[in-house]
């Protein structure tokens, strides 16, 4: 729907005149019209205006291009996603009368994005009940989008980019030059023209290698000899390392899974009909190998390939191979990046200087002309789901860019998500058809590791106090004596504390919910947060601790950190071993995280101990242990998820141990050596795992058999969030249950349903209370229109905010 920006009850605001704007163009010096979103923060403007394009704007202001506009008595920064030559093309305008549309009054920016990026974003505003524009934004050069600010004394203006364009002189031979001999004793000249035999080189290249150039330039560009040219600079391109795992030599031969995958793919490619392969390899099966060879295809066709990859593992390592292979013609979008390489990478993929894109979840959304494939790695992860509005997911968002755009989407993993899992083995999902292709062995025979389960319980019991188990001990002292590598995982981020029995290994978990409990240490009470019930239950040594399983007295309150895990293993091991840290702590700054994996990687033997970041991604084949010191922090987490996530995190890490030659080991250490995550883990056995957590969500009813929706309120004022939260769940009921009977065949006659609303699990943030509801749903039902009526009908009151998540993976 397009509204009239000038129609029904704004016209009385267009009489005002607009400080500071140019007179409106006459309407008869026209270039069509244009469909333009607002980016207009303070309001809901969630439909298109139409406006008119004057004669002089007729070019720039094209679809993807950043607009100023009027909208009523107050300048407006818009996007066009649309434009059409008469006011009834354009859809929803027709009723409009051409005379009473607004013109556009200057174009700010170049089109960032086509017509298909903008009908993705307008899905995603529906999908994700967010704003147009906040989807559009997405699309648009990292720090460089231009908006409006209101000041103090009320006028607006225009905030344009910080991140700037750069350039950079490039030197080279004129075609007179290349037969030009220098005089003997020129010896600037004489080195300039050889430094530029082999191609252009810059001018700060050249200053840096022989000291000063400038003079030997300016004196043979006067000659005709060398010519200068200003060119883009694309900063950012500078990955270099002396990792030797970031080469990447094509195999001699591809393993069979490999083929099969590549078949699948080639097939998908030549189906355009925007499938989805979902490749289950096992850790080291060689995926990554199946992504170059894909994109080596794509490329041969003429299309681009956007990559994505968990922020996590967008390493130098990961970076390297691909560079390896396609040189300068990757664009690399991280965390890491500033404000100017971002905008160059985005530039590079823009200008098609750059037809391969791998990045973090965002690079989905850069300017790839003409893609031809869509390429997810660890599709499993959970940083692919964004945490503020818009709140995508950046695997259902690829799907849907594929499916439109009749392109294959290829997800891998060693541990698919169970949604992925699901949809694979139902042949399709929302009519797109998904596909299996297993990976099963690892290239050249390497064996998966052999791992050990360490159980703490016995430990304790044994009277032994140190973190690490009999076990471990011994992997580590036969490490250090073959002179070989450890990872160690001790993964201790954002988890609220919980109280343990060291000697039975029961996590008190609540009567009503079976969720774990949390414990509070301001008022000494164990809460649940899925209810709310609250147990007096004192952790040791306080008077009054009790398992409440085995009535032991020792009821500890987890909580260890990476640092104390440091400190023990430097006192345990002899001085020669290397003990690296890498941690959220450890890696500030740009190069942290490169740096401290060149020292891991050139030591001789060396331990490297880290949160999540060093189980995934990394291949190196001297690793012969992996160990994680405390596992049970990944298992007892009040969520649906938790136990995928555990599983992932510790197959990964066992996927780090044994990829070389040389056979490796994985220790795990824990108080739940029977929890269906451990066993499968253990026993390399997937379903173990699998059909446990298989069972416990169809009978939950949790993903991926139901969908689910969360709305989070908060404010200063608890009453007032609870009332807010009933108020949206008494109008979304009846609108639910309407639904409902249209939709198809429902798993569970309950469905859809309202859970709540309750506190959050992180009841108070910065002052402010927190609550939340759950709507269940059937597969097939339609959940962000219900709620964007509800949001519609009935608004945030002052002091309260709302928030929609659909598809939630954060449920704390
Ligand atoms: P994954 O991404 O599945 O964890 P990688 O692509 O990192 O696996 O491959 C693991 C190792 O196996 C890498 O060192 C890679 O170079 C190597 N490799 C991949 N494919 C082959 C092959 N067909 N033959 C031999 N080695 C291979
Ligand atoms: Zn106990
Ligand atoms: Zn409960």
């Amino acid at each position: 729907m397009v509204a009239g920006a000038g129609s029904g009850r704004q016209d009385a605001l267009f009489e005002d005149a607009v400080a500071g704007c140019a007179p409106d163009v006459r309407a008869d010096a026209l270039a069509g019209f244009a469909s333009v979103v607002l980016d207009i923060p303070t309001r809901s403007l969630s439909e298109p205006f139409a406006y008119a394009v004057p004669e002089p704007l007729g070019h720039a202001a094209a679809v993807g291009s950043t607009v100023l506009v009027t909208f009523g008595s107050r300048p407006a920064v818009g996007y066009v996603i649309a434009r059409s030559e008469a006011l009834g093309q354009l859809s929803g305008a027709e009723a409009l009368d051409p005379a009473r549309v607004r013109p556009i009054r200057s174009v700010l920016a170049p089109p960032a994005f086509d017509g298909p990026s903008a009908d993705i974003a307008l899905w995603m505003a529906r999908e994700y009940v967010a704003s147009p524009s906040e989807c559009l934004r997405l699309f648009l050069p990292p720090g460089a989008a231009p908006r409006l600010k209101r000041g103090e004394d009320g006028a607006y203006r225009l905030d344009r980019p910080q991140a700037k364009p750069a350039s950079a002189r490039w030197v080279s031979l004129t075609e007179e030059g290349r037969s030009f001999v220098p005089d003997a004793r020129a010896r600037r000249q004489r080195q300039l023209v050889e430094a530029l035999a082999c191609g252009p080189v810059t001018t700060r290249e050249l200053n840096v290698l022989y000291t000063d150039m400038s003079a030997a330039i300016r004196a043979l560009e006067r000659r005709g000899v060398v010519r200068v040219e200003e060119r883009r600079a694309w900063r950012g391109l500078d990955d270099g390392t002396t990792l030797s795992s970031a080469q990447s030599v094509p195999p001699a031969e591809l393993t069979r899974g490999q083929r099969e995958a590549l078949a699948a793919i080639d097939e998908e490619l030549e189906l355009r009909r925007g499938g989805v392969v979902l490749v289950d390899g096992v850790t080291g099966s060689g995926k990554t190998e199946v992504y170059l060879s894909a994109i080596e295809r794509v490329l041969a066709r003429g299309e681009g390939a956007c990559v994505l990859v968990p922020e996590i593992s967008l390493t130098a390592q990961t970076v390297g191979r691909f560079r390896t292979r396609f040189g300068s013609r990757v664009a690399v979008f991280h965390s890491r990046l500033s404000a100017g390489e971002r905008l160059d990478q985005w530039d590079m993929v823009r200008t098609g200087a750059a037809r391969v894109v791998v990045g973090a979840r965002s690079a989905l959304f850069c300017p790839l002309e003409n893609p031809g494939i869509i390429i997810i790695d660890e599709e499993h992860e959970q940083s692919y789901k964004q945490g503020s509005s818009p709140r995508y997911h950046a695997r259902e968002v690829a799907c849907e860019m594929a499916r439109r755009r009749g392109i294959p989407v290829v997800l891998g993993s060693a541990t698919p998500s169970a949604e992925a899992r699901f949809r694979a083995a139902s042949g399709s999902f929302r009519g797109q058809p998904w596909r299996l292709v297993s990976m099963p062995e690892r290239p050249g025979g390497a064996r998966l590791p052999s791992v050990i389960v360490s159980d703490l319980r016995r430990e304790f019991s044994g009277g032994s106090r140190s973190m690490f188990s009999r076990e471990l001990y011994d992997g580590l002292m036969e490490v250090v004596e073959r002179r070989e590598k450890a990872v160690i995982l001790h993964n201790r981020r954002g988890f609220a504390p919980f109280l343990m029995c060291r000697e039975c290994g029961c996590v008190p978990t609540c009567r009503h919910c079976s969720t774990a409990l949390t414990y509070h240490e301001r008022t000494h009470s164990l809460e649940c947060h899925t209810c709310g019930a609250s147990y007096r239950v004192r952790p040791y040594p306080e008077p009054g601790s009790a398992c409440p399983k085995c009535g032991s007295r020792y009821l500890a309150k987890m909580g260890l950190g990476t640092q104390q895990v440091e400190d023990a293993l430097r006192a345990l091991l002899p001085d020669d071993v290397a003990v690296i840290r890498m941690d959220a702590d450890s890696t500030r700054g740009k190069d942290g995280h490169k740096k401290l994996l060149e020292e891991f990687d050139a030591a001789e033997c060396a331990v490297l101990l880290g949160t999540q970041m060093i189980a995934k991604g990394l291949d190196f084949p001297e690793v012969t242990l992996a160990a994680v010191v405390m596992a049970d922090y990944a298992l007892k987490m009040p969520d649906f998820r938790a136990g995928e996530r555990a599983f992932d995190l510790l197959e990964q890490l066992a996927g780090r141990s044994g990829r070389g030659e040389r056979p490796g080991s994985v220790i795990i250490q824990t108080y739940l050596p029977h929890d269906p995550v451990i066993r499968a883990v253990s026993a390399h056995d997937r379903s173990v795992f699998c059909d446990y957590d298989a069972a416990q969500r169809s009978e939950a009813l949790y993903p991926p058999y139901v969908r689910l929706a969360r709305v989070v309120a908060t404010g200063r004022r608890e009453d007032d969030v609870r009332a807010y939260l009933r108020t949206l769940v008494q109008a979304l009921r009846p609108d639910l249950a309407a639904s409902a009977g249209k939709a198809g065949d429902a798993i569970d006659s309950s469905l859809p349903q309202v859970l709540g609303p309750v506190p959050c699990v992180i009841e108070r943030a910065n002052d402010r209370f927190r609550h939340h509801f759950l709507i269940k749903a059937a597969l097939d039902f339609d959940l962000s229109a219900p709620l964007a009526r509800a949001l519609a009908g009935h608004p945030a009151p002052i002091g309260v905010s709302v928030s929609v998540d659909v598809d939630p993976y954060d449920l704390m």
